[in-house]
């Protein structure tokens, strides 16, 4: 079996848990990156894409980690946790959110930008994509890529689906729009073929928490798992 490399999708990192958001407790996040500096390796997102594009190799028991929405605490919380283990991160930010309550200011972005985390796109309204036309999608994509590579003053080369959803066209104008990859969430067991517009990600929850549940998801077994459970 050829090697994919599982990518994890946080949410938020916060002591509180009372929201809609999948959300971790600082002390299970922190639990967690302890784990994957040990027995994993995080590979930064750049090397991920230029794996992609076969461009690139990749170390063994290569994983990436990435942050959806881009709340504050990604900045307050988890950040210094990342740093304290030097793991290498994507958060896909919201554009029309930054700077609003609660979420990433263009400060913190470019904080977490010199401190070696990607910052992505995750649209500009948090649309759900397979819902809008043509244009529309087409602005979501292009204007959040420019307005973030504005903001942190870098290239935002990773794209993610709010909701995961994408259509055939949404691909086509990711690539258009000069991504190198986009990442949806996880659908379906089949992670082979590699499909570099729609990479599937496992979302960490709560129920995550427990300490074999980092190795379960890095590892094959979850995906047999999965298929045990729930056949598609
Ligand atoms: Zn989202």
């Amino acid at each position: 079996m050829i090697w994919y490399p599982p990518i994890l999708t946080y949410h938020r990192v916060h002591p509180d848990p009372a929201t809609d958001t999948p959300t971790l407790s600082p002390m299970v996040f922190a639990r967690q990156m302890a784990q994957l500096a040990q027995r994993w390796h995080a590979v930064d997102p750049d090397a991920l894409a230029a794996w992609l594009e076969r461009r690139g190799r990749l170390p063994a028991r290569a994983v990436m980690v990435t942050f959806d929405d881009g709340t504050e605490d990604t900045y307050t919380q988890a950040l210094p946790v990342l740093a304290r283990h030097r793991i290498p991160a994507a958060v896909f930010m919201i554009a029309d959110n930054v700077g609003r309550p609660g979420f990433l200011t263009r400060d913190q972005l470019r904080a977490l930008h010199g401190h070696g985390v990607t910052i992505g796109s995750h649209t500009v309204y948090h649309a759900y994509l397979p819902s809008r036309d043509r244009d529309q999608v087409r602005r979501e994509l292009v204007d959040s890529k420019r307005f973030l590579e504005d903001q942190v003053g870098a290239p935002v080369d990773w794209l993610s689906y709010p909701g995961g959803g994408y259509t055939a066209e949404a691909r086509r104008l990711a690539e258009e729009a000069g991504y190198r990859a986009a990442c949806t969430t996880n659908r379906g067991t089949r992670r082979w073929p590699i499909d570099r517009w729609a990479l599937r990600r496992i979302t960490m929850h709560a129920s995550s928490a427990s300490p074999a549940a980092i190795w379960l998801r890095c590892s094959g077994y979850y995906n047999t798992f999965r298929r045990l459970r729930a056949p598609s």
